[in-house]
Parts: structure tokens; sequence; C-alpha cells
């Protein structure tokens, strides 16, 4: 089964129509990533996954659970942002550890997760800084440990590391794809830029307009695009 099913899903602001009819299947730790030109509905279609957002029609199953009327803590995922505001005032194991701390998790037991959370994005020694005495880097990995301690089975990341320059980008993208096999986690990703896409995703849907255009591997993708905006999109020769 699949962990996450979007069944025609619509969103419409207004009158205006944002996503038009989206079916979906995640499966269980796959690294999914969203790519299609900005505008076409990535973030809203993320929103709604993590029930920041409703849909205006369909379904949005998680674990076969319909997850529609379920509030966004409830729906065991976590969510890293483009801007991923960090509280100024508190240090990287604070601010790490805050929604254990909003959860009523006792002190050793959410330092014990932010130390095993910390570990693994290399922070253990920056643990007792504040956000402006780290790098750009270095604090999108902070953003990313407040998502690794709520242990959720799906991560959702949206345009994480579009803040980043282009160097610090590469190491990134490095370092999820090392994440997701050391977490053994389901990985959604939108992007806006195809190489990332092609260099992260075990399936990539190509989104257009609020429509899915294809879903495949980036090498069904690049070399059998069903149509000339996924082949333009994705760079193939077709
Ligand atoms: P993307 O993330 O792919 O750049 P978005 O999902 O942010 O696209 O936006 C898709 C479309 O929906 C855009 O035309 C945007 O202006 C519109 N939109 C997004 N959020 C709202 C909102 N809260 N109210 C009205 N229109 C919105
Ligand atoms: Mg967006």
């Amino acid at each position: 089964m699949a962990t996450l099913q979007l069944k025609q899903i619509t969103k419409s602001f207004g009158d205006t129509d944002v996503i038009k009819g989206v079916d979906l299947e995640v499966n269980d730790r796959e690294f999914v990533v969203f790519v299609g030109p900005s505008g076409c509905g990535k973030s809203t279609l993320m929103r709604m996954i993590a029930g920041l957002e409703s849909a205006t029609s369909g379904d949005i199953v998680i674990d076969g659970e319909r997850m529609n009327e379920v509030g966004p803590a409830d729906r065991g995922l976590a969510m890293v942002f483009q801007s991923y505001a960090l509280y100024p005032h508190m240090t990287v194991e604070d601010n790490m550890g805050f929604s254990m701390r909003l959860a009523g998790v006792p002190k050793e037991a959410r330092r014990e997760k932010v130390l095993e959370a910390a570990k693994i994005l290399q922070l253990e020694p920056l643990l007792d800084r504040k956000p402006k005495a780290l790098s750009g880097g270095q604090r999108q990995r902070v953003a990313i440990g407040r998502a690794i301690v709520r242990n959720p089975s799906i991560f959702l990341f949206d345009e994480p590391l579009s803040n980043l320059d282009a160097a610090l980008r590469v190491q990134m993208r490095i370092e999820l794809a090392r994440l997701h096999e050391e977490l053994d986690a389901t990985m959604i990703y939108v992007t806006h830029d195809q190489i990332e896409a092609m260099t992260m995703a075990d399936k990539i849907v190509v989104l257009h307009d609020g429509v899915v255009e294809q879903v495949g591997s980036p090498m069904e993708l690049y070399h059998h695009p069903c149509n000339r905006f996924v082949a333009g999109f994705i760079g193939s020769p077709k």
C-alpha cells in the first residue's frame, strides 16, 4: 500500500483553479520530487498534504487513513520550508527541541533526541550557538534537524535549498540523499530546478498549471517524455 495517496485533489482560491485534479501515489521510503515552473501549484499541493491548507475537493490518504479533517500536527509528517525561520534568541539545541517542548517531552528525552539528530546532521559542535552565529548551510541543517526530531513517517521539503549558493546546494543535495538512506524515510521534495529533480529523485512528478503532466523515474522522463512540456522542462532531446 502506498504511504501517501492523493485522489482527485483540487484547490481553488476564489474563482481561480490552482490544482485541477491531482492523482498520485507515493510509496514507502520513496524520494519523490515535485518539479514544475514557478506558480504551477507545487507549494499549494505540499501545504494540502501537510494539512496547512484544505483541499477544495478530493482525498488525502496517509497509511490508509483519510486525512482531510486531521490537523497538521497529527499527520505524522514534518515540513521544511524555503524560509526556515529559526528562533533567533534560542540556541540550536533549543530550536531543535522546541516542538518536543511544546508536546511536553521531558528535558532529558528531548536532549537525547536532539543529540541523535545533531549527530546525523553534524551539528554536535554547534548546539550551544544562536542562529546568527551559523552559516546558511548550518541553519538549513538546524531546520532539517527540527523535522527529524519529530520522527515523521513523511518529510516534506519545499525548495529548502533555494536560499543557498550553488556550491552549498550541491553539498546539501548529497547530504539529503544520505539522510534519506540513513533515516529510511519517505521524502517529498519540491523544486523548480530540473537538475535537482534529476539527481535526487526515485520518482519525479512534473506539474504544470495545476495538473500532473507525467510521473516517472528520471530516466523514464528523460528518454520517454509524454509531451513537449515535459521534454522541454526535463531537457531531453525529443
Ligand atoms: P509554486 O509553489 O509552484 O510556485 P504556488 O502553489 O505557490 O506555486 O501557487 C500556485 C498558484 O496559486 C499561483 O498562481 C499563486 O498565485 C496562487 N496562490 C497560491 N496561494 C494563494 C492564496 N492563498 N490565494 C490566492 N492565490 C494563491
Ligand atoms: Mg512554491
